[in-house]
């Protein structure tokens, strides 16, 4: 009795689901059990090749082992109140998002080529190292990099602005080149195995939808796109919760002044990021190398701008 109550971890211990399946399960991007629970029959039945009755009961299985049911408010309550903040060391910034880029949550940066995402992303990768009394946990970071876009000379000279050591700087993020969205996805699941041994503050992920947008050109490949996109994202936002860390993706969208009060990301999978993403922030050029970020939605944050800067020593007013 004891045995049958214990915690389904694999997919493979899920009834229905034996190694061939999981395989398929796998393949098609299904990897954890919080995958599985939050899918539809239709698509399980799809990948598997099974029937949807089937599908149905793995998916039943998957949630009973998620504990994916009710919590009470005041336990909500009380996780929140462990949620940190990482200073983005723009003090508009920080105030823009309430204090710096927060914990349990996705902080999604998304703008043009050049509007200074990947500058965002490694300042955040260097301030999570600092004290707490300085605005950072005093973790580490895990950097997931898709567009070979990381560079540890600059976190060299991000830390140095800080005092903080560079070597040990660097020795704290965990960098990973992501090679097709597969790859990426797994990346995402393997984070958490680090983050079960280290202490990590703050997952990056940059860019969050390249490979998607180039694996899946084509109107008709956008349901499967979304899809995959979605469970990522779940997987990201269950370690956020799990280990009370800071999940920063980029997206890197094309400028539409046509309609700047609209929604810009509506060409890149914008719709599923933006329905999981807590804080969105769209980042554009401004004059004089400056730059501006816009909050544009967030569950209790006001809609704002602020201008920022890309300086040698990293992210300021
Ligand atoms: P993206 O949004 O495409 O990721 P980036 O974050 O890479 O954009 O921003 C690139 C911009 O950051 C450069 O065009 C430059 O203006 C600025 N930048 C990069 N490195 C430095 C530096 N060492 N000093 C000042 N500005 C820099
Ligand atoms: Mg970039």
């Amino acid at each position: 009795m004891v045995e049958d109550m214990e915690k389904i971890k694999n997919l493979e211990e899920l009834p229905g689901v034996g190694p061939a399946i999981a395989e398929k399960l796998r393949e098609a991007g299904y990897l954890s059990l919080e995958s599985i629970a939050v899918a539809t029959p239709i698509e399980i039945k799809e990948v598997a090749d099974i029937g949807e009755s089937t599908a149905a009961k793995i998916i039943n299985s998957a949630r009973d082992a998620c504990d994916m049911g009710f919590v009470r408010g005041d336990e909500i309550l009380e996780k929140r109140m462990q949620i940190g903040r990482i200073t983005t060391y723009s003090n508009n910034f920080n105030h823009l998002i309430g204090g710096g880029v927060e914990t349990q949550a996705i902080t999604e940066l998304f703008g043009e080529f050049g509007s200074g995402k990947t500058q965002l992303a490694h300042q955040v990768a260097v301030s999570v190292q600092l004290p707490k009394e300085l605005g950072g946990l005093e973790r580490g970071a895990i950097y997931i990099d898709t567009e070979n876009t990381f560079r540890p000379e600059r976190i060299q000279q991000m830390s140095e602005a800080l005092d903080l050591d560079p070597t040990e700087t660097l020795k704290n993020i965990h960098v990973a080149r992501a090679y097709n969205s597969d790859h990426q996805m797994l990346l995402a699941e393997k984070a958490e195995d680090l983050t079960k041994e280290g202490d990590i503050g703050v997952i990056v992920v940059d860019s969050l939808t390249s490979h998607f947008r180039a694996e899946y050109i084509g109107r008709g490949t956008l349901a499967p796109r979304q899809q995959k996109l979605n469970r990522h994202l779940h997987t990201l936002q269950k370690i956020a919760d799990l280990y009370n860390l800071s999940i920063l993706v980029t997206n890197q969208v094309m400028a539409r002044p046509d309609m700047f009060f609209g929604d810009p990301t509506q060409a890149v999978g914008g719709h599923v990021v933006g329905h999981q993403a807590t804080f969105r922030l769209y980042l554009r050029k401004s004059k004089g190398g400056k730059r501006i970020a816009r909050l544009v939605d967030s569950p209790n944050m006001p809609e704002g701008e602020c201008l920022f800067r890309i300086i040698e020593a990293g992210i300021r007013d």
